[in-house]
């Protein structure tokens, strides 16, 4: 579950992310306040808007939020701007219905003018809530399979960087994860390439739920006919028992992510605490440091190799709505002074190698 919003389509390849900035070793700027603000770009057409100092994050990862579309691109970038992003995730369309969004080439210029502006980040569409590719139901999974090869058009058409997919849901493992491999090469195999990337998330385990464990993403990873990758969710991954909280907790779940993965695989990372404890299977995202994870042992996490370069993505609460960026802020904020808290030597897996797509990015 995450909050709201949309987007898509064929275009031009997405740029190459422009270089990370350089890594904050050990000289973090101090913890965000608003009143440190700098005025933002005069350009665009919305008022100028006052937009939160950018932050070197560790690890060179990309952090930004999950951003309502509602408004059209300006609207958007402002609330980009007003977050202080270096990163952003959309819905291509309203998640709880089955129209997919259709953007005039007047609403794709808008929106490729105002993120050229703001360095081309990294974009993240996420697909609706509706898709199971895995459904019992042939006629879910046929519109399910027919939706997603739509969503995937429309982010490459927008140019975003990565398309993320929920594992489906079956009563019967084994049957659901064919099923689910099956429907994603009916859907995508004359379709996907690298841009966007197909991201495969991590589940709570909530009703039937596939892909709570590392190796469900694996096992239907394996038999595809197109490069995939994945997205990581914390409070979906803590709900499937994987404990964030202690250093021998993380080591594990960094061996399991080894194991399944590889090194190089987990290109996003949803950043949510947990409302309920551990192991519930409870798919219900809290604030920072408002559930039972806490900041600072995401921060600890974020540190790994294995998610070097990595975009990392709010999907907490705004309790006051989508233009109200202050709960989104204060989230922020905290996972800023986590990481001043936890800069001494965490300890994680030694990783050296670089991975496939993301020595692609970094080129
Ligand atoms: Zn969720
Ligand atoms: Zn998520």
């Amino acid at each position: 579950m995450g909050a709201p919003k949309a987007v898509g389509a064929h275009s031009p390849r997405p740029s190459p992310f422009p270089r990370p900035s350089p890594e904050a070793t050990g000289s973090l700027p101090p913890p965000l306040r608003i009143s440190a603000i700098k005025q933002g770009p005069t350009h665009v057409s919305e008022p100028a808007v006052r937009v939160p100092a950018s932050v070197d994050w560790p690890n060179s990862l990309r952090v930004g939020f999950h951003l309502s579309i509602a408004g059209g691109p300006a609207r958007l970038f402002r609330r980009f701007d007003e977050r202080g992003c270096t990163a952003f995730q959309m819905f291509l369309g309203s998640p709880r219905s089955w129209e997919v969004a259709v953007w005039s080439d007047d609403w794709l210029a808008a929106f490729r003018e105002e993120r050229c502006r703001r360095g081309s980040p990294p974009i993240v569409a996420h697909t609706r809530y509706l898709l199971n590719l895995a459904s019992r139901h042939d006629e879910v999974r046929a519109r399910s399979i027919a939706t997603l090869r739509a969503e995937y058009r429309s982010a490459a058409r927008l140019g975003a960087d990565f398309l993320v997919l929920h594992m489906g849901s079956h009563p019967e493992r084994g049957q659901g994860l064919k099923l689910m491999q099956e429907g994603l090469i009916r859907a995508l195999a004359e379709v996907a390439g690298p841009h966007p990337l197909l991201l495969l998330e991590n589940t709570a385990g909530e009703a039937n739920d596939l892909g709570t464990a590392p190796a469900d993403l694996a096992t239907v990873r394996a038999g595809l006919p197109f490069p995939t990758g994945v997205c990581w969710d914390t409070c979906h991954a803590f709900q499937a028992g994987f404990d964030f909280t202690t250093a021998a907790g993380r080591l594990g779940l960094e061996r399991a992510l080894v194991r399944a993965f590889g090194t190089d695989e987990v290109a996003v990372v949803h950043l949510n605490d947990a409302m309920f404890p551990r192991g519930r299977g409870r798919d219900r995202h809290a604030a920072l440091d408002q559930g039972h994870i806490g900041a600072e042992a995401l921060a600890a996490f974020l540190r790994s190799p294995l998610l070097r370069g990595a975009t990392v993505i709010f999907e907490t609460p705004q309790p006051d709505g989508p233009d109200d960026p202050s709960a989104d802020l204060a989230n922020r904020d905290r996972l800023h002074r986590a990481f001043l808290a936890t800069r001494s030597d965490v300890p994680s897996l030694q990783v050296t190698s670089c991975g496939r797509w993301r020595r692609c990015l970094r080129r």
